[in-house]
Formats: C-alpha cells, structure tokens, sequence
C-alpha cells in the first residue's frame, strides 16, 4: 500500500556495519544514516552496488554521527544522483568530512599500491570513491542543533537528542504517519571520561536499538587493564601498535596514555599518532566544549604529548625505527590504511604487541589475531604472526548490555515494534532475550534487505 509507513533495511540488519535504513510514506523518502560496509568480504562487495530505488528521490538524509559505518557511502549516494540536504549536528559534520576525506585517501592508496604490485584481481584496482568524489558531499550538509524539531517535508519532521557515542553523536526522533520512530544510532557509556552519559528516550511507538554489545558486559576498570598491558609490553622493549578508528577510541586512549603518563603509571615511552585525522578530532574538541567533559588546559596537554605522522614517507621511516614506542594508526579493526605498514614490521617479532581497543567485526583481521592466528593476509601476502595480540576490554564507545536495556528502560509504554539492529547475531539475539526478560518486549532482528510495514 502506497500509503502505508514503511521501513526497509538497507544495511546494520543481522550485521555491525553499513547503517542504512530507508523511511517511505506516501511516496515520500528519507534516509537514516548512509554508511559503509566494513569487515567480511561479502559485505564489503555491496558497497559497490546502487542502491535499488532513485536515490534523486529522497527527500533528505539523517546522520545519527559521523563514524564511517554510518557515514560513509555518502559520496556513492551523491554519484548516484542525491542532491538534497543531509541533516546532522554540527560536530557531526565536521567527524564526517575528515572522516569521508581519510576514507578516499585510504582507498586511493590501497589502490594505488595494488597496482604498484599488481596483487588486485581487477586490473586497474579502483577505489571505491575518490577524494574530489568525497568533497561533493560537502554541499550537502545542514547542521541542526540537539532537540528542536526539524521539519524535512510534509512527511517527516525529526530531533537529534544527545547519545554521548562520540562527539557530535545522536540518536534520532522522527516522527512521520503519527507515530515516533526512535532510531537509537550508536549508544554511548553511562560513565565516560570524555563524554556526557546518553540521554533516553521517553516514548516510541517504533523503536530501532542497536546491539553491538547486545550479549556482552564491559568490565568497568579499563585503565588498570590498559596500564598492566603496556607495562608488560614495554618490559620486552618492543613496540605496541594500537589499531584504532582516529574518531573513535583514539582520543580516548590519548587520554588515558596521558593521564597514566602524568601520574607515573606506565613508562614514558613516545607515542605518535599515525593520521592527521586522530589529532584534528580533538582540535574539534576544542570547538564544541559543551559537548564533552575535557578541561582546555587538559585537551591542550594532550595535544602537546602527541606526535603526529602524517606523510607516507613517515610512516615507512617511523615503522623502520626499531626503538620501542607506542603507535596508534588506522583503521581500528586492521582492515586497511597505515596500520598494516606497522604490522608488515612488527607482526613477526617476538617482542612486539598489537593491542585491540575497540569492537573487531567479524572477518577482519583484527578479530582473527585475537583468535591467536599464526599467520594473516596483508596486502596480497602472509605474513607470520610472533607478536602478542591481546585487547582492553571496556575502551568502548558503545553501550553494554546493561546500558542498552538502560536505555530502553525510559519508555512510557511499550513500543508497537521494536527492531534490534547494528549488531551480529549473537549479540541481537542476547538483547532480544534480555529485552523480553526485563520488560516483556517482544522484539525483531530484521534481514539485510528486509521491508516492514509499520502502520496497518
Ligand atoms: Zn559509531
């Protein structure tokens, strides 16, 4: 029925990554998040497909925030033919360009190199977007503040509300045929040192929850754990390399290898950045004060700690320099960009240790090294693994299964649906259990794909 209040799931359905979902009603259309693929390779090979409706159609798209599974099919959108507005918060904006630039940059130099060394099946290998095809986005963005309504069409009228993720992040109201949509974007900690706890939500009558850590409980002591960790790898004078999204986990950990710097805590070994991106997003912090806890003079002193690579040629100089350090660099889960230089390094010795920080997606090779494989895949060939791999839990900038039901528990009614997505299936089906355990709500996990009508 044309009239009918739809959703379908274009990505973040049964998976972690590609945030999409497509709102229709009465002909009308409007795009929640439009993110990337990331992780298995099956997943990765439908960032290159259109999406199967006239995206010239639409009459906006919502970001929640500006990580690049949310944000970052944008310029494919863009070369599809949208040329309407994309609403977000300002901080948001500001994330998702740099983020939207790195990721043109990492693909044109994965590119690049593929045909350097003639390891891609596709001759030449492409990227997936360029850099001028990322900066055509820009035009686009509107920037909205937290909770005023914001009116898009006759059909859908929506607020961003403050979830605390990471900075600018948001979940989103929406409301369209008489209901409230809730789409709950990436939920954020109770307790964070950068960022505000996550508001609730008080009332919908559709809820959209995520689920990353739907099955799981952080431990609430990450920094006697990440302490403990780089003692005992400076002990071995090697270098620790930390695959880190630069918005995501970085600034956090620029925080705490401060801080435990400053009261002594750890050893005073060098840390670089590897990415100009990681050291812009705290200089963004400084714009948007109210938007996080961090003191100028704190955000200042981390800024001084810090020492940035920016140049390839740097990070091949950096990674030849056997003197032990710490390097954060991207991406977070090792599924590209500058961190395999490192790994190309240190991955065989002995007295190196690669430290995971944040969520490793089914997959990538993250999640594989902490499985204890001996032996990856990088850059068309394997590499053996001697290095330790091991990983702080409880530096994540998502909520546990304790917050998300949390953040569920502010409802004034129960929602006429609920749909748990941006999560794998383990951690889906453990939230919809807890979910009918705690409120009895009765929950869907929905397909990727998938088309639900909302109203009768
Ligand atoms: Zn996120």
């Amino acid at each position: 029925m044309k009239n009918n209040l739809k959703v379908q799931f274009f990505g973040a359905a049964s998976t972690v990554t590609g945030s999409k979902y497509l709102v229709e009603y009465s002909g009308n259309k409007l795009l929640i998040d439009c993110g990337l693929f990331q992780g298995l390779k099956e997943l990765r090979l439908l960032n290159w497909q259109s999406l199967p409706f006239d995206v010239s159609s639409l009459d906006g798209v919502v970001l929640s925030h500006g990580h690049l599974d949310h944000v970052g099919y944008l310029p494919l959108l863009v070369k599809q033919g949208f040329k309407g507005t994309i609403f977000a918060t300002e901080p948001t904006i500001e994330i998702a360009r740099l983020i939207l630039l790195d990721s043109a940059k990492i693909q044109e130099e994965d590119a690049e190199r593929a045909n350097r060394f003639g390891y891609s099946k596709h001759s030449p290998a492409k990227p997936l977007y360029t850099t001028a095809e990322a900066e055509a986005v820009f035009p686009l963005f509107q920037s909205e503040p937290l909770d005023k309504w914001i009116r898009v069409s006759d059909a859908f009228t929506f607020r961003f509300r403050y979830n605390g993720h990471i900075l600018g992040a948001t979940f989103i109201e929406l409301k369209a045929a008489g209901k409230l949509m809730v789409f709950s974007g990436d939920i954020g900690r109770q307790e964070d040192p950068l960022l505000f706890p996550t508001h609730r939500p008080e009332s919908a009558d559709i809820l959209f929850i995520e689920s990353t850590y739907g099955g799981r409980l952080h431990p609430s002591n990450p920094e006697v754990q990440l302490s403990t960790i780089i003692r005992e790898a400076a002990s071995k004078h090697g270098t620790i390399i930390v695959p880190v999204f630069a918005v995501e986990r970085a600034q956090l950990l620029m925080f705490y290898l401060w801080k435990l710097k400053q009261e002594g805590l750890i050893p005073d070994l060098p840390v670089y950045m590897d990415s100009p991106m990681g050291k812009s997003v705290l200089q963004i912090f400084s714009k948007y004060h109210p938007w996080h806890k961090l003191a100028p003079r704190e955000l200042k002193a981390i800024l001084r700690e810090i020492k940035v690579v920016s140049k390839q040629q740097e990070t091949l100089q950096l990674a030849a320099n056997e003197t032990p350090k710490i390097i954060l660099a991207a991406s977070g889960m090792a599924t590209g960009g500058r961190v395999l230089t490192y790994f190309e390094h240190y991955l065989g010795q002995k007295s190196a240790t690669i430290l995971m920080v944040g969520y490793q997606g089914e997959g990538t090779r993250g999640r594989a090294l902490l499985e204890g494989t001996r032996e990856i895949k990088m850059r068309g060939k394997y590499w053996t693994v001697n290095a330790t791999c091991t990983q702080v839990e409880g530096l994540s900038a998502h909520a546990d299964q304790n917050e998300l039901i949390q953040w569920a528990g502010g409802l004034d009614k129960k929602p006429e649906k609920i749909f748990i997505v941006h999560g794998e299936p383990e951690g889906a089906l453990a939230l919809k259990d807890k979910l009918k355990e705690v409120y009895d709500y009765d929950s869907i996990i929905p397909e990727l794909n998938s088309v639900y009508e909302l109203t009768e």
